[in-house]
Parts: C-alpha cells; sequence; structure tokens
C-alpha cells in the first residue's frame, strides 16, 4: 500500500465517522426503521406552538460568542465561522467545521465541499420544481473555527462549541435540520452509530426533524461517487417534507 493508497484509506473511514480506526468499535447500536416523514407528537406541536419564551436572535448569539478563546481551536483561526443564511430558514445545513477557504472567508461551506452542498441543494430543489436557493437556507457548522490540518474536532472542542449551534437552531426554529456527516449526527444527537446506518432516516432533535445526509467532502473522494445518489435522495425527502 502506497503513502498515498493509506491517506485514502483513512480519509475513507473518517468520513465514515471512524476516529480511532485501531480500536475495534463496539457493535452498532439499534437503529430503529422509522417511517419516510416525520412524525411529530401532538405533545410536541402543542409545546411548539404554547411556547412563550422570546426566542435568542442570532446576533445575541454572536455578541455572545464575541472573539471566543474557549477551546483551543481559536489558537490557528483567520476568521470565526459562525454561519450564514436565512435567519428564518425552513432547513438548516449542519457540517462538521471550517477548512482553509472558510477560515480565510469566515464563512461556511465555501471551498469544494461548500460548491458541491449548493449544487446539492439548488439542483435537488430545481428538479422537484422548487426556486430554493443557497441563500434561502440557513448553512452553519458544529464547531466554529477551523481545526488544524482539517483533522476531525475533538470532543472537547465539540462539547465547548456545540451549545453556540444548538442556540443557533432554536433561534432559528426551521422545520428539518440536514446533518451533514457523522461529526454533526454525533453531536446533535449523542449517537455512536455511524452515518451509513443512520443516513436517510428521519430522527429527531429536540423535536424537530432531522435528515443525516453524507458530508460532502464525503461525496467529492472519486470513490464514494456512487454515495452521491443517496445524498441526493435524503435532500429530496427534506425538501418534500418541508415544501411538500
Ligand atoms: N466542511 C465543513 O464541515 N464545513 C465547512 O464549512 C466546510 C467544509
Amino acid at each position: 500500500m502506497t503513502r498515498e493508497d493509506l491517506r485514502q484509506y483513512l480519509r475513507f473511514y473518517r468520513d465514515l465517522g471512524f476516529e480511532e480506526i485501531y480500536q475495534r468499535e463496539p457493535p452498532p447500536q439499534a437503529v430503529a426503521v422509522l417511517p419516510d416523514q416525520p412524525v411529530i407528537s401532538s405533545t410536541d406541536l402543542f409545546s411548539n406552538l404554547m411556547s412563550k419564551e422570546p426566542r435568542e436572535t442570532l446576533e445575541q448569539i454572536v455578541a455572545d460568542l464575541g472573539e471566543c478563546t474557549r477551546c483551543k481551536l481559536h489558537e490557528g483561526r483567520t476568521h470565526i465561522v459562525f454561519g450564514v443564511g436565512n435567519p428564518k430558514a425552513k432547513i438548516v445545513f449542519v457540517g462538521e467545521g471550517p477548512g482553509a477557504d472558510e477560515d480565510a472567508q469566515g464563512i461556511p461551506f465555501v471551498g469544494r465541499a461548500g460548491q458541491l452542498l449548493t449544487q446539492m441543494i439548488e439542483a435537488t430543489a430545481a428538479r422537484e420544481g422548487l426556486p430554493l436557493k443557497r441563500p434561502d437556507v440557513y448553512i452553519c457548522n458544529v464547531v466554529k473555527c477551523r481545526p488544524p490540518e482539517n483533522r476531525t474536532p475533538e470532543k472537547d472542542e465539540m462539547e465547548t462549541c456545540s451549545p453556540f449551534l444548538f442556540r443557533q437552531i432554536e433561534a432559528i426554529r426551521p422545520k428539518a435540520i440536514v446533518a451533514l456527516g457523522g461529526v454533526a449526527v454525533k453531536t446533535l444527537l449523542g449517537t455512536s452509530t455511524g452515518i451509513m446506518q443512520l443516513r436517510g432516516k428521519w430522527l429527531e432533535w429536540r423535536s424537530i426533524p432531522l435528515m443525516p445526509t453524507y458530508h460532502p467532502s464525503f461525496l467529492l473522494r472519486g470513490y464514494n461517487q456512487a454515495y452521491k445518489r443517496e445524498a441526493w435522495e435524503d435532500l429530496k425527502k427534506v425538501l418534500h417534507y418541508v415544501y411538500g
């Protein structure tokens, strides 16, 4: 195996959510087979409708985040990458963390993975007859500062940063969340079940329907092209639910 083969191999398993490939993984947790449409209980609907608590605004959350030094990721960052899009979006996309392009511009998903994400959103919507564009949705990440060498965010970094993600989603209260890849799924659902088993199935974050799907970076790798179709299907389900 060449160095490049090894790199590809490790990336493949990282994309699948493995962080320590030298350890034997515990058997995956059982995952309930869920219906094609998310099921929202009447209790959830009632409490959503009755909630009188004034919602925090994204501006208030940005202000609270400030020039964050809460974890070590701040040391290498150029810009905090908070989030972008419609503060009243019906769909929130959650990625892992900024890469080099995002760090340079302070905007999530603007590099190659971002171009693919934009294309996936807009092309799937167009095919379904929806005039949905990237600025209509909201896009953010689990961690707001770029991990060195684009490594996977570490546990303490995710734990420190995720409350800001949760507040962002609560502020927007979208109709659906799309979790892009294993890190987003793990952070939002606290599950160690891999993305390969969860993708395409409706789950829930604080009573908001959540669809796990592949991370666009995973889909960019040449040997993962076959998974693109599944990601498109997942997105289609979300669009049908939200706008159908
Ligand atoms: N990958 C992510 O998870 N987020 C970005 O913003 C860019 C690439």
